[in-house]
């Protein structure tokens, strides 16, 4: 009954909208019109979650392939990739900035954008791309080369391009953009390249910036073509003019909160790695070595880009735990408004969705080197043992003390985004356990280079894995169940009313999960490394689930002693999409 609903009132909106495309009402209720998915996250809360319950826990082991799609060419790297699904057509964007739209019924190419990428182009973490955004007659998203260009949905012609930042300082931008009252926003990559972080809201219609809010203290802001205020105090928590290359990239993009009218971005690590340099004082000294807002999330006002609020996660951060990990609106137990975050420190975070304020945090990882845990106030309680050395305290001053910490730099969880399910109330975290060798070493900031001033080797903690899905109360923290993984998970979960979490493993099986019992229900082996993240719709009647396939990402380039043990891997690029046989589809 409430399918039936649902499809009405998509009918309606659909049927209503022919002309104008995407609307603001359609970004607004995209998780409850089930056929169709127009925005990242399955939802602007980033929830991934669908009320649809035709697959379910009885029923999804007869799941099989209607079709799949190659992405073809030679450019097969990691597929990090979030399916958009409008009017007939999925659209995908794919590794090296590229964008394919497919007939929904067929999995026909309807056609294909290329960008032309120049040489010189500086991406972290491989050349991978998180997803579009629709808005009106558009397809949105971001490039390598520090663009944002948008798209005609028919033909895939450009209808704006337009630079985000300059590519040849390092910045770069992969995340899906986020579109809030006929906006386009987007944050930065680059973070180890020693760039300044920030949001830009970009024009839907022609591209025009409209706000733009650094992350860092001390940058100024613009708004409407003038300087508008500055991020925080000049020199509050960074010394000198460390500030002026001082990191916190919003490489993932933001999420919106439609109570608050807020939208929360990620900032990533303080550059460069070495905190020591960034240091205005020891942390008692009245956390003057804070580096704000770098390591934290920020809320802020989606029409002028004032900053609401700041949560910062890892205060004089020096292992690379960016901030940027997805911020996601619930209703708690009690009613309460609140956000979720599971941040790469390791930590689960709650916090008041009013402003930003903390509420709870809990592991979600086990063996936390550097923090015992977070105190009544949500700072961290370190552990100074835990942090690399200084390399100034060394004999010849070129290498710091080398110390074991857990999480590694890549994080108890990384990009890839975790699920809400509002049938259960709990998250589903794709986390990794794992550790590193960290040390920190003398560096000084050149224009393009990467800014890092340490060295690390990532190795693994357990025999029996290092990937591990958990169900986690958000109310308690409390972990209902893991899925352990031997290979580092890397692609984004997602839940349904029919009980079932779905995610993809680099090994390359889909699987779907009981979402009480963590039991596996189904897997389909697609054939390279899954790192990408799964939709589900309907059509005609029939729910629909996709997947992209291709394994690659950062894990690979980055992984150490990790990155041997998954060597064999093969790489590929396939959009899967399965659903039921017809008949048994009928039968519900
Ligand atoms: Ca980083």
């Amino acid at each position: 009954m409430k399918r039936l609903i649902a499809a009405a009132v998509a009918g309606t909106l659909v049927a209503g909208m022919a002309q104008a495309g995407v609307t603001e009402d359609d970004l607004k209720n995209d998780q409850t019109i089930t056929t169709q998915v127009v925005t990242n996250g399955m939802g602007r809360s980033l929830q991934r979650y669908s009320p649809l319950e035709t697959l379910n826990k009885d029923n999804v082991k007869n799941l099989v392939p209607a079709w799949a799609f190659s992405l073809g060419g030679e450019k097969q790297r990691g597929q990090e990739s979030q399916p958009l699904i409008y009017d007939g057509v999925m659209y995908v964007t794919g590794s090296y900035s590229r964008v394919y739209a497919i007939d929904l019924k067929t999995g026909d190419e309807i056609w294909q954008y290329d960008a032309r990428l120049p040489e010189g182009i500086l991406p972290c973490c491989d050349v991978i791309n998180r997803g579009g955004a629709i808005y009106g007659d558009n397809f949105y998203f971001g490039t390598l080369d520090a663009r944002i260009v948008a798209l005609d949905l028919k033909t895939g012609k450009v209808v704006w391009n337009k630079k985000i930042e300059n590519y040849k300082e390092g910045y770069s931008y992969t995340a899906a953009p986020l579109i809030v009252d006929g906006k386009v926003i987007v944050g930065n990559s680059g973070g180890e390249f020693g760039v300044v972080g920030a949001v830009y809201a970009f024009d839907a219609e022609n591209g025009d910036l409209i706000w733009k809010r650094p992350t860092i203290e001390g940058n100024m802001g613009e708004l409407n073509g003038e300087p508008s205020t500055m991020t925080g105090t000049l020199n509050a928590t960074w010394p000198g003019d460390m500030w002026k290359t001082g990191g916190g990239a919003t490489w993932l993009g933001g999420s919106y909160d439609a109570d608050t009218d807020t939208l929360v971005f990620g900032a990533g690590n303080p550059s460069p790695w070495n905190s020591w340099l960034r240091n205005a004082g020891e942390p008692t000294e009245g956390n003057k070595g804070d580096n704000l807002y770098a390591a934290s999330r920020i809320g802020i006002d989606p029409h002028t880009g004032e900053i609401k609020w700041h949560f910062q996660t890892t205060p004089r951060e020096g292992w690379d735990f960016d901030g940027v990990n997805e911020v996601v609106p619930f209703v708690d137990a009690n009613g309460n408004k609140r956000f979720a975050t599971a941040d790469r420190n390791g930590f689960f975070y709650v916090l008041n969705r009013e402003d930003g304020g903390f509420v709870s945090a809990k592991p979600f990882v086990r063996d936390i080197t550097w923090a015992e845990g977070i105190d009544e106030t949500g700072r961290p309680i370190f552990i100074e043992a835990g942090r690399p050395g200084n390399p100034a305290a060394s004999v010849d001053g070129k290498k710091g003390e080398v110390v074991f910490s857990a999480p590694s730099f890549l994080g108890g969880k990384n990009w890839m985004p975790m699920s809400y399910s509002q049938k259960t109330g709990n998250f589903y975290v794709p986390s990794n356990e794992w550790g590193m060798d960290i040390w920190d070493e003398p560096i000084s900031y050149k224009k393009g280079a990467a800014y890092l001033g340490a060295g690390f080797t990532i190795k693994p903690i357990y025999e029996s894995h290092i990937g591990s899905l958990k169900a986690i109360d958000p109310n308690t923290g409390e972990w209902k169940w893991e899925y352990q993984n031997e290979a580092p998970l890397w692609g984004g979960v997602m839940t349904t009313a029919g009980g079932l979490v779905f995610f993809g493993t680099p090994e390359g099986k889909f699987i779907a999960l009981d979402d009480e019992t963590g039991e596996k229900l189904w897997s389909f082996q697609t054939g390279s490394g899954i790192v990408g993240q799964p939709v589900t719709w309907e059509m005609d009647g029939e729910q629909y689930v996709s997947i992209l396939s291709g394994w690659g990402g950062a894990v690979p380039l980055w992984g150490g002693e990790v990155a041997k043990k998954v060597n064999y891997l093969n790489q590929g690029g396939m959009v899967w999409t399965f659903k039921l046989p017809k008949q048994m589809a009928m039968a519900n």
